[in-house]
């Protein structure tokens, strides 16, 4: 195979786009798709602090990458989420390319400022893990960007991703989720910055040979806490379908924003207000997150008070600064 630029030898397969490319010519073409995302859909500029969320994984590490080749203002936000050696194993690696390139990072740490990790959260509140590491997740990337100044979150989520959350929406016709998936969520509140996917126009396989290419050393294992999570099993069936007809999840996942999307975005009708526990915008009168931990912290003391074990430190209520001993975020 031919690289369609220079004719060289191709490194680097590109089945939807019928072509192509060298090492060189592939960063090129990845360049880019991230640019036309970001400029077509008017994510940020280069005057913007962008907060990437970076996981230690490909692509999120990928988009980290590019962004500041590409010139932006872009600084990492890891999250411990106190999943055993997966995040230790994660940190490692985002820690390793912040230093090797001299990138800012900020580590916001579960565990440390709010007394357990997400799966503590989740058993404590009867949630599936997933669901308490996805709340948790989005709380702090937005709250870190607020409280920073950052008025725009960028994460990894690639066109594969998209494609499977917009397949299992629709193969459950959750009308209210697909008016909220999108390439960017506008700020609608003074204190809810916007959430923007440059990675969106960029398939999974393609963000891993960027990553390899670029030689970063990322996190391989998924989440132990995905196995059997639904998003893989449709990412396999959206896979076997690529297979056979190469183009199925962009089609997919860009006839939906150019056609689909417009259908349902009327019914996206929420009202934001602030969550009087921690003034996080949020639809009811305590923000899911404060409701979460609050309830996962009353069933820990009760848990404790059973066994007389001496509580722990309290919490702290600043996410980057657990220094402060402070009771329960909200209380
Ligand atoms: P996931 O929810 O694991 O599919 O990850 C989707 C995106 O969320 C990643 O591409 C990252 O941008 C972000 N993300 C996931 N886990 C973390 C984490 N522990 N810290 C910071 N960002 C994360
Ligand atoms: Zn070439
Ligand atoms: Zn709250």
């Amino acid at each position: 195979m031919r690289c369609q630029r220079c004719r060289g030898d191709a490194s680097v397969e590109v089945r939807r786009h019928h072509t192509a490319f060298c090492n060189e010519h592939f960063i090129e073409f990845f360049d880019r798709q991230v640019e036309r995302a970001i400029e077509g859909e008017r994510m940020f500029t280069r005057d913007d602090r962008v907060l990437v969320a970076v996981s230690g994984g490909k692509d999120s590490l990928a988009l980290w990458d590019v962004l500041r080749r590409l010139g932006y203002t872009a600084t990492g936000l890891y999250i411990n989420l106190g999943i055993g050696d997966y995040s230790q194993e994660s940190y490692r690696k985002t820690v390793a390319y912040a230093d090797a390139q001299g990138a800012e990072l900020l580590v916001a740490d579960i565990p440390q400022d709010y007394g357990m990790s997400v799966e503590e959260f989740a058993r404590a509140t009867r949630r599936v893990s997933c669901s308490a590491c996805g709340l948790s997740k989005r709380y702090l990337f937005n709250r870190v960007a607020v409280d920073r100044g950052f008025t725009v979150v960028a994460t990894g989520h690639n066109l594969d991703d998209e494609a499977a959350v917009l397949f299992g929406n629709l193969l459950h016709w959750q009308t209210e989720y697909l008016a909220r998936q999108a390439p960017v969520l506008p700020s609608t509140h003074p204190r809810l910055a916007r959430k923007v996917k440059p990675l969106y126009r960029i398939a999974e396989r393609e963000a891993a040979a960027y990553a390899i290419i670029r030689g970063i050393d990322y996190i391989v294992d998924e989440c132990p806490n995905s196995v059997g999570a639904k998003s893989l099993l449709y990412k396999e069936a959206l896979n076997l379908l690529e297979q056979a007809a190469p183009g199925t999840k962009q089609s997919l996942y860009w006839g939906f924003l150019e056609r689909g999307r417009p259908l349902v975005a009327a019914q996206d009708t929420a009202v934001l207000r602030d969550c009087i526990h921690c003034g996080q915008p949020t639809t009811a009168e305590v923000c899911a997150f404060c409701r979460m931990t609050e309830r996962a912290a009353e069933r820990m003391r009760v848990r404790r008070a059973a066994a007389s074990v001496p509580p722990q430190d309290a919490p702290a209520t600043d996410p980057l600064q657990p220094a402060v001993p402070a009771p329960p975020a909200g209380e």
